[in-house]
């Protein structure tokens, strides 16, 4: 009988003469398929397989590490699709309040409502700080807060203010818990207008 280096008979022998003792799948004749479908270099070369040939990479997600981004609040890393930071809890939704005059700019979730005034201990010590040049502003002005279901609400001190609270130019009753939308503009008093901007997630 013809033999190959090692002593075995060549492929061929296994395909007709043979294919009780070898198993039928480690041969293929050139160009044939395997019989999970995948065409391979190695049957044809009529060489043993020891091992199975190595998997191409499978998708981006073993090479990539998730998506984050940073909390606003607190800089940790937050995964994308999630609603919270799980550092601080803060909601990854968020509202900025921009304002030219003063130029400030204001964050804040959905942990209770923001107080907007002149009076350090009403109003965050930064606000107050930040309003305390704005004679039209009072010391207890208004709050905004983003509800947990998402929604904006504005409320003017129930005590009422001297020069007024106003979305869209549109003046709000003391007391009174009204809508703001992403985009809407709340003037405190004269001058003091703030741009609300409602921030979902930071882009990649
Ligand atoms: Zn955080």
């Amino acid at each position: 009988m013809v033999t190959d280096e090692e002593g075995r008979p060549p492929r061929y022998v296994d395909k007709f003469l043979a294919e009780d003792v070898f198993l039928d799948d480690e041969y293929d004749e050139a160009g044939e398929d395997d019989e999970d479908g995948e065409y391979d270099e190695d049957d044809e070369a009529g060489e043993e397989r020891d091992e199975p040939p190595p998997r191409p990479p499978s998708g981006p997600q073993t090479s990539v590490a998730p998506r984050t981004h940073p909390c606003w609040s607190c800089a940790a890393d937050v995964p994308s699709g999630t609603s919270a930071c799980p550092e601080c809890q803060e909601s990854v939704r968020h509202l900025r309040l921009i304002s030219t005059r003063p130029p400030v700019h204001l964050r804040h979730g959905s942990c209770g409502p923001l107080n907007l005034g002149r009076h350090p201990s009403w109003a965050a010590p930064a606000v107050a700080a930040a309003l305390d040049g704005e004679r039209g502003v009072s010391r207890r002005h208004a709050s905004i807060e983003m509800a947990p279901d998402g929604g904006l609400w504005l409320t003017e001190h129930p005590a009422g203010t001297m020069n007024g609270t106003f979305v869209n130019g549109e003046r709000v009753p003391p007391g009174d818990r009204v809508p703001v939308a992403d985009g809407d503009t709340v003037r405190l008093g004269t001058y003091c207008a703030f741009t609300v901007l409602v921030v979902e997630e930071p882009p990649a």
